[in-house]
């Protein structure tokens, strides 16, 4: 059966001299793995449309639960030479992410959206990393199932107060009078980014601005809350913070 799709490569895994087998998150099957053979022969039209943090259109094979690719053209490639290491490194983590949390074998256009606004906004260096970085973490967290309530506090129901405490264990908020004082302290900045990067349409997730104090620390609670979710140890998180 042959298959036309787009999607972004997540990892490449050299095999051989001139084969390579390649994570996908592809629009119309979500997180799949296929073989590219030949891909390093000089010739080879299929080698930069299989390279990580490739967009690219692919033609591909399947044939017993395996997929081929036949042909892969790079779109948009997300590795950009004046990147630095901090910027690459990210981006890595966001391939690590949607490795675990986008969904395998069925559609994933909302999660590719995601994934590609997101490397295109932290590549270009347009905005804040960490703002860039919590945005990723939060909105995959609400796509994938993993959602936090941050309407109001969650025992007396006040929208907003002066500050707001988060709890990342259960993605429960409590306004001041009602907690005690456990877990993130928010203030109206910070759970005002919250509340837009969880509700509001896509076309917007990306349209705000906080100062870069705010930014830093809302990214400390988006990834706080990530890893309590998923229970996951991503490598490319801590190579983050080893730089
Ligand atoms: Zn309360």
């Amino acid at each position: 059966m042959h298959i036309a799709t787009e999607g972004l490569v997540l990892r490449e895994q050299d095999i051989g001299d001139n084969d390579r087998l390649i994570t996908i998150l592809s629009r119309d099957l979500g997180v799949i793995r296929a073989y590219a053979s030949g891909v390093k022969s000089i010739k080879s039209k299929r080698d930069s449309g299989t390279c990580l943090l490739s967009f690219s259109s692919f033609m591909l094979h399947k044939k017993n639960d395996h997929y081929r690719v036949n042909e892969a053209v790079c779109k948009h490639f997300f590795m950009e030479a004046g990147n630095d290491l901090f910027v690459l490194s990210i981006a890595q983590y966001f391939c690590e992410l949607a490795e675990l949390l986008c969904p395998k074998e069925s559609p994933a256009d909302t999660f590719l959206r995601l994934m590609l606004n997101s490397l295109y906004f932290l590549t270009e260096g347009k905005r804040d990393l960490f703002q860039i970085k919590a945005i990723t973490e939060l909105r995959i967290c609400t796509v994938s199932g993993y959602c936090p309530d941050l309407i109001g506090c969650s025992s007396c129901g006040a929208f907003e107060k002066n500050l707001m405490y988060f709890n990342p264990n259960d993605g429960s908020l409590l306004c001041q009078d009602c907690s005690e004082r456990n877990g993130f302290q928010l203030n109206r900045t910070v759970l005002s980014a919250m509340r837009h990067i969880i509700y509001s349409e896509f076309n917007r997730l990306y349209a705000f601005e906080i100062p870069s104090e705010d930014s830093k620390y809302l990214s400390e609670i988006t990834e706080r809350y990530l890893l309590y979710q998923t229970e996951h140890h991503f490598k490319t998180l801590d190579f983050f913070h080893s730089l």
